[in-house]
């Protein structure tokens, strides 16, 4: 290869470097201001520690866009942080969810809540700051999602079956864990919400199954399961009188 061609090869490999930079800095703002501005922490401090925040949903005025924005880092010594994140719980149970992320409250920061329905039997909301997810499984599955900012209905969606999520803890510090299951499906939905992306742009194409829908289609298989489970049970009481 001649000096001038390397020349060439080298500065186009420096130009895609670069815009591989310049598209990572617009997908996550990672040189904002990383502590809560006046607007985010009005909307923060409007209620109570115990009280629910209102939930931006896609169908609202401006909901949808500010549901796409990319959510900007938040400081861990923010002092507004504990609040915000006592707040997203009192929010995800009282809206009766799995788990939710910042944006969906209203400040658009890297923070997320997640239900961990793996830790029984408490199965906590835990919460998660700057999340990132580092690994994802080949392997995927396929289930029923919904969401709280989207209230036309739920859809199916294929995620890995398994990730490695890196994240901030509140104490400062910086963690990392494998989950997997319906787990690691909340926690990909959540981390998506924080690159503006929705649930309705990954799920297999047709309608949405309404609200009302899916908790009858949900209830008549709970009523389906328990059915064969009693029918097992009665069989074995059965084989064991004999
Ligand atoms: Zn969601």
């Amino acid at each position: 290869m001649s000096q001038r061609s390397l020349k060439l090869v080298l500065s186009a490999a420096i130009l895609f470097l670069e815009a591989c930079a310049g598209f990572r800095e617009t997908t996550r703002k990672t040189h904002d201001p990383r502590f809560l501005g006046p607007t985010e922490r009005l909307i923060v401090n409007r209620g109570g520690a115990t009280e629910p925040m209102d939930v931006v949903k896609n169908d609202n005025p401006g909901g949808d866009t500010f549901l796409r924005e990319s959510a900007a880092p938040i400081d861990t010594d923010d002092k507004a942080l504990p609040q915000l994140v006592a707040r997203m719980f009192a929010t995800v149970k009282a809206e009766k969810g799995v788990g939710i992320a910042a944006p969906q409250v209203g400040v658009s920061r890297q923070v997320i809540v997640v239900q961990r329905l793996d830790r029984e039997p408490e199965k906590p909301f835990v919460v998660y700051l700057n999340p990132e997810i580092n690994w994802s499984s080949e392997e995927t599955a396929v289930e029923w999602e919904g969401c709280l900012s989207i209230p036309a209905g739920h859809g199916k969606v294929k995620r890995a079956a398994a990730v490695v999520v890196e994240y901030d803890t509140e104490d400062g510090g910086r963690d990392s864990e494998r989950v997997s299951g319906f787990v690691a499906r909340i926690f990909q939905h959540e981390i998506d919400h924080l690159d503006g992306v929705l649930f309705i742009d990954k799920m297999d194409p047709g309608p949405l199954m309404p609200k009302e829908e899916y908790r009858e289609m949900r209830r008549r298989e709970k009523e389906s399961r328990e059915g064969a489970e009693k029918t097992i049970k009665d069989t074995m009481m059965e084989l064991k009188a004999k």
